[in-house]
């Protein structure tokens, strides 16, 4: 079978391997549709910690069970279905509190296992236990439902920051997560998504599809602060989403944040530098709430794929660029560029 094997920093090569045998608690997926992320991304440019080459990357992914083990129960050869990477251990501290995100031993296709970007890949059974295989009905493609791990993750963002009805709900970055999470806002019952990024091609996009119901370019010079206050009478956003990784943006937040509002931090910050300088007196005295987010629960996950199959969020418009396996590279070139959302690998042979 042909696959995308990372060797480090900046260097992939498509390559001819054996194709995977489930053992008796596995079973194997035929891959139909891999995304690219931005933590592949990353990976490709800096290189991650727990990833050590020769290593095939891919954790969103969905496909046809190819073969199962003899011990599996659940899915059968045919099915389709989506499998999200994270897998639990389920039996921790965290993991029996339902807090499968928090768990100390949490394994991830694509890091652990080798992933999804190739013709096959290998699923450990435990996936099945921990309920993170989801089946596809027939009406949705499998390039979208192997966007639910992406979502699920803004989805985990939303259930934290708590978005609700009638609130103004600012997000800063546009790309993938930022606009699911101005999706889920919407369908939170926020009254106005602002979305506001750097760079304008994205916000075109959301803009030419009404994502959001503002857009704002944030450029040196404009006058962003004015801006919020045009459109909250002067009081800021009740939610600010930081859907990047910019300190700076995280200080921002807390500036343009309502009194009694919530900021979330829902990127990384660099690791050289992942101190904020917030100021105190902003958070004390407008009594501002400031929260992380970290991946999601199997619970979470289930419910962000039937989100998928609904239309509820309309995955396809997050889909900007198809391309066959061989060009992985040139897919992410095109992230790095700025130019896409998501990026679908979706020709395996
Ligand atoms: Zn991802
Ligand atoms: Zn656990």
């Amino acid at each position: 079978m042909k696959v995308a094997v990372y060797n480090g920093i900046k260097n992939i090569t498509i390559e001819s391997r054996e194709k995977p045998v489930a053992g008796p608690d596995d079973f194997i997926l035929k891959v139909k549709a891999a995304a690219l992320c931005g933590s592949d991304l990353r990976t490709y440019l800096h290189g991650h910690p727990k990833i050590t080459p020769p290593q095939v990357l891919g954790h969103e992914f969905a496909g046809v069970v190819d073969s199962v083990g003899k011990n599996i129960k659940g899915v059968k050869v045919g099915d389709r279905v989506a499998v999200h990477p994270g897998i639990p251990c389920g039996h921790c501290y965290y993991c029996d509190r339902g807090e499968q995100n928090m768990c100390e031993s949490r394994k991830q296709i694509g890091i652990h296992y080798q992933g999804g970007f190739g013709e096959y890949v290998l699923i450990p059974g435990k996936t099945l236990e921990v309920g993170t295989v989801v089946k596809i009905p027939e009406d949705c493609s499998y390039e979208v439902a192997a966007l639910g791990d992406p979502l699920v993750s803004a989805m985990n963002g939303q259930e934290v920051v708590g978005t609700k009805m009638g609130d103004i709900v600012l997000i800063l970055g546009s790309g993938p997560i930022g606009i699911f999470h101005a999706m889920l806002s919407k369908l939170r019952g926020a009254q106005d998504v602002i979305l506001a990024n750097p760079s304008p091609g994205r916000l075109q996009y959301a803009k030419e599809h009404s994502i959001a119901d503002h857009y704002y370019c944030i450029n040196e010079g404009t006058d962003f602060r004015g801006y919020i206050d045009s459109l909250t009478e002067g009081r800021g956003a009740d939610v600010v989403i930081v859907a990047n990784t910019s300190v700076k943006s995280a200080c921002q937040a807390v500036e343009l944040v309502a009194k009694n509002g919530r900021v979330l931090l829902f990127a990384g910050f660099p690791k050289e530098a992942p101190q904020l300088g917030l100021d105190g007196n902003l958070i004390h005295y407008k009594q501002i709430r400031v929260m992380g987010s970290l991946g999601s629960t199997p619970r979470q996950y289930q419910m962000a794929e039937k989100l998928l199959f609904s239309k509820r969020i309309d995955g396809e418009l997050l889909i900007t660029h198809r391309i066959p396996l061989e060009k992985i590279n040139e897919g992410f070139q095109l992230m790095i560029d700025g130019k896409s959302l998501k990026v679908i690998i979706n020709k395996f042979d």
